[in-house]
């Protein structure tokens, strides 16, 4: 494909939050010219086609977050999206356990959350969650979540890819933002190939949304850490496990902890861990190597251990979880009878884009917006930023909208 040189609106990262977004403005301004720009060969290279795949139903987050507005809308519709287009989804629901009785008053907090953001979580007993899966090892009661499902993320993309080509929208894979040049007027985007003058700019893209956003003037005082998540798989029978099994989270930190998640297929995947990365695409090896992120993430995760509490907590719990003996040890209290010895595979790991405060050093927790009337930056999209995308998009879309005007 030849890369356009105009486009009314320029988005920059062909994951889920990219395309969705390049739809809702192409469905409110059907006649205006939108052109992605993807780096990699292929949509959802990074996050949005390496995560765990679950449709969150929305009971984790506060109310008055950006997440919890949008979880729910996003995982009924996502579901009903895949049914259109005859993709797979496993409705098979999540048990979060308790450990001990320690976790109650974190569950009570889900309950609350729940009922506030309108989401569907029961609270069963010890009885009733070895019904709805005996596998499932819980104190006294559990959560039941009937709404979380599992999706298959890189199905998804494929299709959203093609949606938003056959709706005019030019997809160019293989294709680099480079930079931007400064002046009054539409936006000149540097590319890999090519110069774009762009109306309007969205931007996001992912791991590297903090530097291009700094491009434009944002971000000043964000950066973003890679947390890498690996998945351990199990020699086990595709029913050993029917449904999700999650444990009550620490809801101090930004990650759910530990749990077994059953994919579309039926398989069954413990993780995925949430290690500090080296570099923003540390996937293994060296591969996408980059000396100066690996100085500059470590002094931040360095300076983060001595001051943050809960970042010293999760460095503490997360480190050890390289071994797959202790990653397999730590899920065995949320089941019954887990042979550590038969849980040996690593899975594909994917890597988090948490946006840091750079001034507390925080973690953020929500998804974090910034623009002007020519551009728009989209920060912090984690998790669960793919079940949330579509209601998201339609927001960010109305957000370019309010921008302009
Ligand atoms: C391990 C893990 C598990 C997760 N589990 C879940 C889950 O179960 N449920 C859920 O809802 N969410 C989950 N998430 C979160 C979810 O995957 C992300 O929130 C979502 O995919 C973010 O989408 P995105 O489009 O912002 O980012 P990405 O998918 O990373 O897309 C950004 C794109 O921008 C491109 N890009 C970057 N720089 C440039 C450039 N210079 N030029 C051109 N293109 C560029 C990248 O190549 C990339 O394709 C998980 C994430 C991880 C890592």
């Amino acid at each position: 494909m030849t890369l356009p040189s105009t486009a009314d609106f320029l988005v920059i990262g062909g994951g889920v939050v990219g395309l969705t977004t390049a739809l809702a403005l192409r469905g409110r301004h059907p006649d205006a010219s939108v052109v992605v720009l993807e780096k990699e060969d292929h949509c959802g290279a990074h996050a949005s086609g390496r995560n765990s795949g679950v449709l969150h139903a929305g009971f984790y987050y506060s109310a008055d977050s950006l997440k919890a507005r949008f979880s729910r809308d996003g995982c009924a519709r996502w579901k009903a999206w895949c049914e259109e287009r005859d993709l797979p989804v496993n409705a098979c629901g999540k048990l979060v356990v308790a450990r001990t009785e320690d976790d109650f008053p974190q569950m009570d907090e889900l309950l609350r959350r729940a009922e506030r953001n309108g989401v569907d979580l029961e609270e069963v007993s010890e009885a009733d969650a070895h019904e709805i899966d005996p596998r499932a090892h819980t104190v006294e009661r559990a959560l039941w979540s009937p709404s979380t499902a599992s999706v298959d993320p890189q199905a998804i993309m494929t299709a959203l890819a093609q949606e938003a080509r056959e709706a005019g929208i030019a997809v160019a894979t293989g294709t680099a933002y480079r930079g931007v040049h400064g002046g009054s007027g539409p936006h000149r985007v540097g590319t890999s190939a090519g110069l774009v003058s762009a109306g309007f700019v969205v931007n996001a893209a992912g791991l590297h949304a903090d530097r291009v956003a700094r491009d434009f003037g944002f971000a000043e005082h964000y950066r973003i850490l890679p947390f890498k998540g690996l998945y351990l798989y199990g020699d086990v029978p595709a029913d050993w496990m029917r449904v999700h099994i999650y444990p009550v989270p620490d809801l101090e930190v930004p990650f759910l902890g530990v749990h077994f998640t059953v994919t579309v297929e039926g398989a069954i995947s413990i993780g995925p861990t949430a290690l500090p990365a080296l570099w923003r695409e540390q996937y293994g090896g060296l591969g996408g190597f980059s000396a100066k992120e690996l100085a500059e993430v470590t002094a931040r995760g360095a300076a983060m251990v001595l001051r943050d509490r809960g970042f010293r907590r999760l460095a503490i719990r997360e480190g050890p979880k390289l071994l797959r003996s202790v990653l397999a040890r730590r899920a065995a209290a949320l089941v019954h009878d887990l042979d550590v010895s038969k849980w040996r595979r690593w899975g594909r790991p994917g890597i988090r884009a948490q946006l840091q405060d750079a001034r507390s050093g925080a973690l953020v927790t929500d998804f974090v917006t910034q623009g002007d009337p020519r551009s728009l930056h989209v920060l912090n999209a984690v998790s669960p930023a793919f079940t949330c995308a579509l209601p998201f998009a339609e927001y960010l879309a109305e957000e370019v909208d309010d921008l302009v005007e």
